[in-house]
């Protein structure tokens, strides 16, 4: 590309809301066939609101005390709408020891001497906790794309909680007006595959990665580029950043964390998923005009 046509696409991008830190990312745009997008906080405004809790032992005062306290040293944003909605009912907080994060799955502590996790079915899963008799109902709470997190102790299941986001004003249509120019849109996330289908339905993806853990992002976008593939990579969390950098252009969300802006060839400033759309546009615009 000469010098003039990168500065005529960062004028332009400036005027989109799009942020261009690497110059030859708006050139390798168009050639991205395949757009990979995050879920949570890239598609999802990513501020999740609980939405149900359910008793299996105990009470529900001390199942929301528990993962209040618990979520309260998590940034995850399902752990920010755990602790909402605890502090709203202005729950007692317990001391908590040994607290620990474990990415993708949830987190744990020990509260009253006893080992309580908070998280998903592979928190579960490791933890002993047999979920047989509930499963239906964490099934229907999935199905409507909610995301279930389960609280617990050693082999006892006390309660099941969901959250559900909501999808940014702009997602479907920007998805929509990729795939009619020819790009393949896919979904990636931690979250289980469930709720990721039922999200993806909404903004009509049928290509959905559910249940990668951090990881296993950068994995997926290589095996994308394995299959000739120039790849696209649209997230704004810290665990999308290697997948950001290891994709052909890699797109932050300028709402979301730094380590991913940081990570991102491109950022699109107001989080907006048109302006991803635009950016494929001054891509092409850009570059046919000037060369
Ligand atoms: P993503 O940002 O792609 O949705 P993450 O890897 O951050 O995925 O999380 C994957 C899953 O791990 C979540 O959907 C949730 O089930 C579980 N999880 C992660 N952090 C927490 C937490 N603080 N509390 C409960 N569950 C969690
Ligand atoms: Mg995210």
């Amino acid at each position: 590309a000469t010098p003039t046509a990168l500065m005529v696409g960062s004028g332009l991008g400036a005027e989109n809301g799009i942020l261009i830190r690497k110059g030859e990312a708006i050139q390798t745009m168009k050639e991205a066939k395949v757009i990979v997008f995050d879920k949570t906080g890239t598609i999802t405004k990513g501020k999740p609101e609980l939405t149900d809790i359910i008793t299996v032992n105990g009470d529900e005062g001390v199942l929301l005390s528990y993962a209040t306290t618990l979520e309260k040293s998590s940034e995850h944003p399902i752990a920010k709408a755990i602790v909402e909605a605890g502090e709203k009912r202005e729950v007692p907080l317990y001391q908590v020891e040994k607290f620990n994060s474990i990415t993708g799955k949830g987190v744990t502590g020990n509260i009253d001497g006893k080992l309580i996790f908070a998280g998903n079915r592979k928190l579960m899963n490791e933890h002993d906790v047999d979920l047989e008799n509930h499963e239906q109902k964490i099934i229907d709470l999935e199905n409507e794309g909610k995301t279930v997190i389960m609280v617990a102790e050693k082999g006892k299941l006390l309660g099941i909680m969901a959250v559900a986001d909501t999808l940014k004003e702009d997602s479907f249509q920007a998805l929509e007006e990729l795939r009619k120019m020819g790009i393949k849109t896919y979904m990636i996330t931690g979250d289980n595959h469930r709720t990721a289908q039922a999200i993806a339905k909404k903004v009509g993806i049928s290509e959905v990665l559910a249940d990668v853990l951090p990881d296993g992002k950068v994995d997926k976008i290589k095996e994308l580029q394995g299959m000739g593939y120039k790849v696209a990579m649209v997230g704004d969390g810290i665990n999308d950043a290697p997948a950001l950098t290891q994709s052909d252009v890699g797109i932050a969300i300028g709402t979301g964390t730094d380590i991913a802006i940081e990570a991102a060839d491109i950022t699109v400033v107001r989080g907006n998923l048109t302006a991803v759309v635009s950016a494929v546009k001054l891509s092409k615009a850009t570059f046919t005009k000037i060369e």
